[in-house]
């Protein structure tokens, strides 16, 4: 059998920085990734459109000084090859694939009470162990494949968008069928209307999307910028989200203002494009009325951009604005004034099933060469549910966590000892910039393990009180704000039958000052032994 000090399973930004540091305190390590290459969800979400929501210079990694001096973001939102290739340049920098095994899949990670050691098997049958386990998973890397009779049927291409081809795809001149309007949607319809002769979206919820205002990235912003990195990474440390310090962001409450002092304020931020529309007010997250005005505000904005009222009306949502992850897009609602796209609102006509040439709802068979599901993740849990991961006892985690997940910090869950994850459910995450938040996971994790190492100590596992204490925390926060008033992916509720339960910890400068005041009084709330 193989042994390492420590195995990462994942080579996304999250697995690949955390072999860096464990290189860095001299640990043998071995990361296993499914993919042929690293990047991990800009490895596999490729649909035409892919970008990401927080601007480029901020989603990145700023634990190397040089590296973060070097690298030059085209655009103000980066795209997909973009971020790619930025991977697989950190990649090569740092020689991170000779410690990679590539097109390996872990299928389960055991734990042995005697040794203390864990057991990685991959699909492809190979076995190692090690002290330590890092799941560097992703909190998005599960994709969602909606269960609808017939699937299997369909004859022509499908795509999912969680799960791209490597070679470009052609939609010309095909009809396109759409599931979904989500993020991945609201990004990929437009381009898709472009090339498609007929695209036709079925739409379960609409969706409140600000425009993104992606441009070319100045010089000369890149350049005040760059002059001081380091001051704009602290100032976004302060920030609830972990990013957008050097935008406008207004702590004044909405109720508070004359409606022409609000509309005017909603016109900045919407005008500036992307999700920090959010950062218009105050209380925009925490008061229904405050939040129900910026809906409002949205909903206009899309009545202005739809031509025609009655489709402008089943593109507009009437519920909690932010309650789900605020999409940010480039033409999406101008898409449907395009005479090739068609909105099928599948709560007055639901499909019934998924035929051999497209979808039929009660009402009508649509035909169609290709069908995209953008039917979003299991989020969160999804990649680890996957894995049969065995603590103490031989007891799984999926047992564990049956009524929902139960960590501390978001970091280990007690049973599991040395078994870490990074950005897991009760963590900030995906309330935040994921790329600040990993990296601040990363070095809790190595300073953890070397901390062990100093003091000749073999494990770290959370204490139960200090779990129970933690669940009832990240249950506190969500509550006291508007984001469990709908039926969104943070809550698992985008997923049949799984548990209610809210995954990620809103405020990361809270978070953190609660990790390193952990770090300050010996790792408080785990048992060292
Ligand atoms: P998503 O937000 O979960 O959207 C999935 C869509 O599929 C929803 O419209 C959902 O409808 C629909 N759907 C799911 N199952 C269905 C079914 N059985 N029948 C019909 N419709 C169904 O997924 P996503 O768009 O992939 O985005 C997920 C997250 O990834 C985002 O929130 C974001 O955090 C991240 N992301 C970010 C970007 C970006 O802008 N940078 C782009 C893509 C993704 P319901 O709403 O009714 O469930």
């Amino acid at each position: 059998m193989e042994r390492r000090d420590a195995i990462v399973i994942g080579a996304g930004f999250a697995g690949m920085y955390m072999l860096h540091r464990l290189r860095q305190l001299g640990l043998s390590t071995i990361v296993f990734e499914a993919g042929t290459d690293v990047g991990g969800t800009w490895y596999w979400n490729r649909y035409p459109g892919a970008r990401c929501d927080v601007e480029s210079l901020e989603y990145s990694y700023q634990f190397d000084e040089a590296l973060q001096q070097e690298w030059e973001w085209s655009e103000r939102y980066s795209s997909q090859p973009e971020i790619l290739d930025y991977a697989r340049h950190v990649a090569d920098r740092f020689a991170l694939r000779d410690d990679i095994a590539f097109s390996t899949r872990v299928q389960s990670s055991v734990y042995s009470q005697e040794t203390g050691f864990w057991t990685v098997t991959t699909e492809e049958g190979r076995c190692c162990e090690a002290r330590f386990v890092i799941a560097a998973t992703g909190c998005l890397s599960v994709p969602n494949e909606p269960r609808l009779p017939g699937k299997e049927s369909f004859a022509g291409e499908v795509y999912h968008t969680g799960r791209w081809p490597h070679e470009a795809v052609d939609f010309t001149g095909k009809r396109v069928g759409v599931i979904g309007t989500g993020s991945s949607a609201i990004q990929s319809i437009p381009l898709i209307a472009e090339q498609a002769s007929q695209l036709t979206v079925f739409q379960r919820t609409p969706n409140y999307s600000v425009p993104a205002q992606n441009a070319p990235l100045s010089p000369e912003l890149v350049q005040r910028i760059k002059a001081r990195y380091e001051d704009l990474r602290e100032r976004n440390k302060l920030q609830v989200i972990g990013f957008g310090a050097r935008h406008p962001r207004n702590d004044g409450f909405a109720m508070e203002m004359t409606e022409e002092e609000r509309e005017a304020q909603f016109e900045r931020h919407w005008e500036q494009g992307g999700l920090l529309f959010g950062a218009a007010f105050g209380d925009l997250f925490l008061d229904q009325e405050a939040n129900s005005l910026a809906a409002e505000f949205v909903r206009k904005k899309i009545r202005s951009k739809v031509n025609d009222p009655e489709l402008a009306e089943k593109l507009s949502p009437d519920s909690t604005i932010f309650c789900k992850r605020l999409c940010a897009d480039s033409g999406y609602f101008e898409t449907y004034n395009r005479d090739n796209v068609t909105l099928v609102d599948i709560n007055e006509t639901p499909v019934e099933s998924i035929t051999e040439s497209g979808v039929r709802t009660s009402v009508a068979e649509h035909k169609f060469d290709c069908l995209v599901y953008a039917t979003g993740f299991d989020a969160m849990t999804g990649a680890l549910s996957r894995i049969d991961i065995r603590g103490r006892e031989g007891r799984t985690l999926k047992d564990k966590w049956l009524e929902g997940p139960k960590t501390y910090l978001g970091l280990e869950t007690v049973g599991f000892p040395n078994f870490f994850m990074v950005t897991g459910p009760g963590s900030p995450s995906v309330l935040t910039n994921m790329l600040p938040s990993i990296e601040q996971h990363v070095e809790f994790i190595a300073d953890a393990i070397a901390y062990l190492r100093e003091h000749d100590l073999r494990e770290i596992e959370p204490e139960q009180s200090a779990e129970d204490a933690w669940v009832e925390h990240v249950n506190e926060v969500a509550q006291g704000t508007l984001y469990p008033t709908c039926n969104s992916w943070y809550l698992g509720a985008n997923i049949p039958g799984k548990p209610r339960v809210f995954l990620p910890l809103l405020g990361f400068p809270d978070y953190v000052a609660k990790c390193q005041e952990v770090v300050a009084r010996g790792y408080e709330g785990f048992r060292l032994s």
